[in-house]
């Protein structure tokens, strides 16, 4: 069985590596000359724990790279992984959907297989019926019925993508065909996970709305802790009670500094989007980004009420990547707190254990260190923007700063003296 993959991102390269270390025959297209040569060479262009090791394992054997589309006419499936940025408006940009589906087709014109293209894209409802399958069919010019069209959607968690493969709480496949679906779903025999098959238009609703949820848990344990400070209540203890309620769970009611990273941002922007051009007002989605906008910038307030002026204060933040166990940075709430601290003339020492060089490209005038010790010495305040579990040891580190102010937008640290941003 062949399988192509288009887009090496994220989602596509551990969606190559992880079917390829299933046994298939995979191969992979990225425009991204760079980043095909880096997988060529079997180098991983993004950190993912375990990913380097199967592409080493795969790559020239099962799994093969490419630049171009010409290899897709010999397989039976391909899976869409391409970026769908958010626009201006927040709505969805489709751009690379688009091209991605000419491309496609142009290259499914002579083949005469049956092929079916699987959307694994978060898009819009409507999208891979509406404008990857007309794009996909008129490029290929066959309107036969040999192409068909599925969704499945990807709930993958950066930092432990390539277990979330192998152990998904649930595989959605979506079609308009039944035997698309199952043929989908064969692909992934041996995956022990509930299968959910429906319409193509409810799989790529279930991903924005997975998504909307999470964001919704997060913003709504925030303003609980942000309550919960003024009240001197500990919203950890409190949300501990909260969430061994079966009907709640434990997860996603962390308080802190708000949600980033490039899935939850703007796919409750792309709901919220899509929700008003049919009409409708969104009045939950809109507070749950309204918090969040605002929650990281309470470390800045919390740091001046701490200690006044921040003009040609050094501050030290620890932690740059929207997570732990990432070097992506796509809409890390440490960019709008720096932000907001070099506008008010602040002096920014930077650590992250895997994302200085990418925030270096957004921030290229703040310090950057190779360590937390280095970015907290002599530092007049230090405020920790991810949970990375190495910060969990850290202590007579802070020793090493001018005045020992500690706030934490994530609660990772274990020393003393230090206070959250909602606890
Ligand atoms: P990404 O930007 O990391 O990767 C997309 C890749 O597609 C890029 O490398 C780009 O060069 C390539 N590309 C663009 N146009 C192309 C074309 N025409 N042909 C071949 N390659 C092309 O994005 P990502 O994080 O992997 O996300 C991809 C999709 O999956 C998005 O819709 C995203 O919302 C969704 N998603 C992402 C995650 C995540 O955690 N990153 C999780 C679930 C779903």
């Amino acid at each position: 069985m062949r399988i192509n993959i288009i887009g090496g991102g994220y989602v596509g390269l551990v969606t190559a590596v992880c079917f390829s270390e299933l046994g298939y025959e995979v191969h992979l297209v990225e425009i991204d000359r760079e980043k095909a040569g880096a997988i060529n060479r079997g180098i991983a262009p993004i950190y993912e724990p375990g990913l380097d090791n199967l592409l080493k394992k795969h790559i020239h054997r099962n799994l093969t790279v490419s630049g171009e589309y010409q290899e897709i006419v010999e397989s039976e499936f391909t899976f869409m992984c391409v970026g769908t940025p958010p626009a201006p408006d927040g709505s969805a940009d489709l751009r690379f959907i688009r091209s991605a589906s000419r491309s496609l087709g142009s290259t499914l014109k002579d083949a005469k297989d049956p092929h079916t293209v699987v959307v694994k894209s978060t898009v819009p409802p409507g999208t891979t019926g509406t404008i990857v399958a007309p794009a996909v069919l008129e490029a290929s010019g066959r309107q036969d019925g040999s192409i068909t069209f599925a969704m499945n959607p990807e709930f993958l968690r950066e930092g432990q993508a390539v277990g979330d493969f192998f152990h998904p709480d649930r595989i959605v496949i979506g079609c308009g065909d039944d035997g698309a679906c199952r043929r989908v779903a064969a692909l992934y025999d041996g995956i022990d996970a509930p299968l959910v098959m429906t319409g193509l238009e409810a799989a790529e609703m279930i991903k924005y709305v997975s998504n909307a949820f999470l964001a919704t848990k997060i913003s709504f344990s925030n303003e609980i802790g942000n309550i919960c400070k003024k009240l001197g209540i500990d919203v950890y203890e409190v949300m501990r009670g909260v969430g061994l309620d079966s009907r709640i769970s434990p997860h996603f009611l962390n308080a802190g500094a708000g949600f980033g990273g490039s899935c939850f941002p703007k796919d409750v922007a792309a709901l919220v989007s899509l929700a008003e051009s049919i009409g409708e007002e969104p009045l939950i989605l809109k507070s749950v980004m309204a918090v969040n906008e605002q929650q990281a910038l309470r470390m800045v307030t919390l740091l001046e009420s701490r200690i006044g002026d921040l003009r040609g204060k050094q501050i030290a933040v620890l932690g740059l990547a929207f997570k732990d166990n990432t070097d992506d940075i796509r809409d890390s709430r440490a960019i709008p707190v720096i932000q907001a601290l070099v506008e008010r003339g602040a002096l920014v020492r930077a650590f992250d254990p895997l994302a200085n060089t990418a925030m270096a490209k957004v921030f290229p005038g703040i310090m950057y260190y190779e360590s937390a010790e280095g970015a907290l010495s002599g530092a007049d305040a230090c405020l920790v923007m991810t949970e990375w579990p190495e910060f969990s040891h850290l202590d007579n580190e802070f020793d090493r700063m001018a005045s020992r102010v500690i706030i934490e937008g994530r609660r990772i640290l274990s020393c003393d003296g230090k206070e959250g941003i909602c606890w």
